[in-house]
């Protein structure tokens, strides 16, 4: 199937490793121009020449910017004043018991996962809706609609994305352009081996029984019982990125591996 992406621009937050750099490969390989992102400008360039390695022909480059500072925004915004598919992905989980949850870190996470696709899309929003053509995704989780016990901080914010997608949706009748949200249930990222390794701390286990007990006590609704390949949640946003998902619109799509029982 041809996705129709070639020369279609999008900038991928947080992309150097983990689900992000699995979704800058795919747009890569359908011919989109992609702008790739991280907070270290080494770690940015190491994943660029990789993206070139792997994708004959890629048109990539990267931008470093941390999302938890306003002034790398603007300046990333400034080199990068337009984009057609803007994908929020920088995202940052950690486990946490609730009374150790300080407020610095409450709008830390608040900041990463939240402020960073507003900005950008308060910027980009408006040109999409300009030229009458755009993708806005935000890269949420299945923990927006289950709330983790051993970090409702990160739920919080993963629910905060979905309202504000669908919001942006409501402004985008009559265009072209989409706002759409994909829930991604547990995926083997390079975030989510050092998340199992802190929770295999915290609970004093091996990483394999924490892994383990993770699908048997925290996740036994899961109809995949696995983690899902960073590649497996690319392929939806992929397409959700492109022209042919057009009437997909306000949406929150699931790639949770069944964990959310809910039949719509
Ligand atoms: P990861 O930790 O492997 O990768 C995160 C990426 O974000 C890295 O490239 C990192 O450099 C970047 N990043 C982190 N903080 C940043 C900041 N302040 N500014 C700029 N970049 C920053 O994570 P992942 O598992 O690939 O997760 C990606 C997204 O998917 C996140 O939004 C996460 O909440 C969501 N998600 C992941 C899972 C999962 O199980 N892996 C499940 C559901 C949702």
């Amino acid at each position: 199937m041809d996705l129709k992406l070639k020369g279609k621009t999008a900038f991928v937050s947080g992309s150097t490793q983990g689900i992000g750099f699995a979704i800058a490969r795919q747009l890569l390989e359908e011919g989109a121009i992609v702008t790739i992102n991280g907070r270290k400008q080494e770690r940015v360039d190491e994943s660029v020449a990789r993206l070139k390695e792997l994708v004959h022909g890629a048109s990539v480059n990267g931008i470093a910017a941390d999302f938890s500072r306003r002034e790398d925004v603007s300046k990333l915004i400034a080199q990068l004043p337009d984009v057609d598919i803007p994908v929020n992905n920088a995202g940052i989980f950690e486990p946490k018991a609730f009374t150790d949850i300080t407020d610095e870190e409450w709008l830390r996470f608040y900041e990463v996962n939240v402020l960073s696709g507003i900005r950008l899309a308060r910027h980009y929003f408006p040109k999409m809706i300009g030229k009458n053509w755009g993708r806005i995704i935000f890269i949420s989780s299945e923990s927006a609609i289950h709330i983790p016990e051993e970090m409702i901080h990160y739920g919080m914010t993963k629910t905060a994305q979905l309202a504000v997608s669908r919001g942006l949706a409501e402004l985008t009748k009559n265009t072209g352009v989409t706002v759409n949200s994909v829930l991604p249930g547990p995926t083997r990222s390079e975030g989510v081996e050092e998340f199992i390794k802190q929770l295999a701390e915290t609970q004093g286990q091996t990483k394999e029984q924490a892994e383990a007990d993770f699908f048997k006590t925290a996740r036994p609704g899961s109809l995949i019982q696995r983690f899902a390949d960073v590649n497996e949640i690319a392929s939806l946003v992929t397409y959700v990125a492109s022209p042919l998902s057009a009437a997909t619109n306000g949406a929150a799509l699931r790639a949770d591996g069944g964990l959310v029982r809910s039949i719509i």
